[in-house]
């Protein structure tokens, strides 16, 4: 009999990310965008943290971040 198990992960559609995390210095899957320095000019600033260090430093996602 084959094993049919999945695990119950619901991220089917959603493609991984795989982003430099600013905090712990290393890429990293699924890195959501934390902070966004606005500057006039030059590259800007976009801080993205993985998961684990989101968590670690009970970071608030910008898109997650009320107005
Ligand atoms: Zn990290």
């Amino acid at each position: 009999m084959p094993e049919t198990t999945h695990p119950p992960q619901d991220s089917d559609s959603a493609p991984r990310v795989i982003g430099w995390c600013a905090w712990h210095k290393d890429a990293a899957e699924d890195v959501r965008i934390i902070q966004v320095d606005e500057q006039g000019s030059g590259s800007g600033g976009v801080r993205r943290a993985c998961p684990p260090c989101i968590d670690t430093h009970n970071l608030v996602p910008f898109a997650d971040r009320p107005l």
